[in-house]
This record gives structure tokens, C-alpha cells and sequence, in this order.
């Protein structure tokens, strides 16, 4: 992903709206590069000063931390991470059994007709 395709997906990732696949690029693009960390930072910090202010009832937000946005931004940060890799974990677990199953099958193939 590149700086300008990053930028575009700023306001979807605060939304959580990215699929785990762009999720993933997102952050890898995040990690690497400066200039898009900070341009997150300030329209996470808009973003949300202005939502926050009508939505005092948000029991999500925990209190101590509810105008402490760099945190609340690290929490959304890693809460992304986790959920690419509990996917990516997930996947790995399917494709395994898959191979197992498809290898029970062919030896089962194999025993009947040979
Ligand atoms: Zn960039």
C-alpha cells in the first residue's frame, strides 16, 4: 500500500471498516512510514473529539481514557493487530486440515483402487 491508497482508507479504519485484507496492508504501511502516522494521528484526533462530544453514553470508552486519544489510538492500533493475527492464525488452522483431509482422502483412494 502506498501513501496516497493509506490515506484514502484513514476514515475506515477509525470506523473499523477495513476487511482483515486491507487491515493487514494498512498496517504494515502504518509501521513503516512517518509521514502516515502522523496524518492518522491528527484525523483520528478530529475525528473523534468530534463524535465524542454527543456521546457521552459510549460505555465502550473507558472513562479514564476517553480524551487521552494517542492511547485510545494505540488501543485501536493493536486491537487491529490482534484481529489480523487471530485471522491469519484461524486460516492456517483450515488450510492444515484441509491438507490432512486431502491427504486421508487420497490414501483412502489409494487403499481402494490400488
Ligand atoms: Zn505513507
Amino acid at each position: 500500500m502506498n501513501c496516497r491508497n493509506f490515506n484514502k482508507r484513514i476514515n475506515r479504519f477509525i470506523k473499523k471498516d477495513l476487511s482483515t485484507r486491507e487491515l493487514a496492508s494498512f498496517l504494515v504501511h502504518l509501521k513503516r512510514c512517518d509521514e502516515c502516522k502522523e496524518e492518522l494521528s491528527i484525523k483520528y484526533l478530529v475525528d473523534k473529539s468530534i463524535v465524542d462530544i454527543d456521546d457521552d453514553n459510549d460505555e465502550t470508552i473507558d472513562r479514564q481514557h476517553k480524551y487521552d486519544f494517542n492511547f485510545r489510538l494505540k488501543e485501536l492500533i493493536k486491537d487491529s493487530e490482534d484481529h489480523v493475527i487471530s485471522v491469519i492464525k484461524k486460516n492456517s488452522i483450515i488450510n492444515m486440515l484441509f491438507i490432512i483431509s486431502a491427504t486421508v482422502y487420497i490414501l483412502a483412494l489409494y487403499v481402494l483402487f490400488f
